[in-house]
């Protein structure tokens, strides 16, 4: 339901939970987090409201300085917290806005090559193909794109990767996105509202758009993979 992400020069949980508490009022049933910290990839997720997904981090911290974070509006499974996003396998998190609508058939495929599924999202199968491309030699950026190329249905993701504490990818179908990035630092938002606090100037990718960022670049792809340059525009009032 609502996504946000951070390259960011401080620790990035705090910020994330910020912004998710910014799109609260799209409605939600659960909440996470992961973050990449010196390579470290980790998640912390909680069903129902934020409070209980911050109790949970000042319990136990997620530090980092590269972090992605969800808000989840269940349509594949119920409101658990092995159903809430980020979701992982191997190397790699992800979070989703939308519905795979082949997740089923791409899950009877990879049923041989990983382990069975932790959650019963359609969500997770994302996950589960980019750690199986991954696992066939793919880098994360041609393991994106290889995984883009199965999924049908709508979508907003963002990707984070063990190992890699300056890259996330993130892709645009059918789900709005937005990027930015401000004193090197990158961000990214289902919602311009989410990000206000962090940037004045975004940049909404365009249906079938994906991206690799960096702290300090965005490179864009189109749908059929061909570099693009996507215009920026002020946060309004009223975005
Ligand atoms: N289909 C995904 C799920 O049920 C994402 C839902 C959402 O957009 O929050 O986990």
């Amino acid at each position: 339901c609502g996504i946000v992400g951070v390259l960011g020069t401080h620790e990035v949980s705090p910020l994330i939970l910020e912004a998710l508490k910014r799109l609260e009022y799209r409605g939600y049933d659960s909440a996470g987090i992961a973050t990449v910290d010196a390579g470290h990839l980790d998640r912390r997720r909680a069903v129902g409201k934020l409070i209980n997904l911050s109790d949970r981090l000042v319990r136990d911290p997620l530090p980092g300085r590269s972090g992605i974070g969800h808000t989840r509006w269940a349509t594949h499974g119920g409101p658990t917290e092995a159903n809430a996003h980020p979701h992982r396998a191997g190397p790699v998190a992800v979070v989703h806005n939308g519905i795979i609508e082949n997740h089923s058939a791409i899950r009877a495929e990879l049923r041989d090559r990983n382990r069975g599924p932790e959650s019963e999202t359609d969500t997770e199968t994302i996950a589960l193909l980019v750690e199986t491309l991954m696992a066939d030699g793919l880098s994360p950026r041609d393991a994106v794109q290889a995984a883009l190329a199965r999924l049908e249905g709508a979508f907003a993701l963002a990707f984070l990767f063990d190992g890699e504490d300056d890259l996330m990818i993130v892709a645009r179908r059918g789900s709005p996105l937005a990027i930015s990035h401000g004193d090197g630092e990158a961000y990214v938002g289902s919602d311009a509202i989410a990000l206000a606090p962090l940037t004045d100037r975004i940049t909404y990718l365009e249906e079938g758009d994906w991206a690799i960022l960096t702290r300090t670049d965005a490179q864009i792809f189109d749908a059929e993979n061909r570099p693009v340059e996507r215009s920026s525009a002020p946060i309004t009032p009223e975005a």
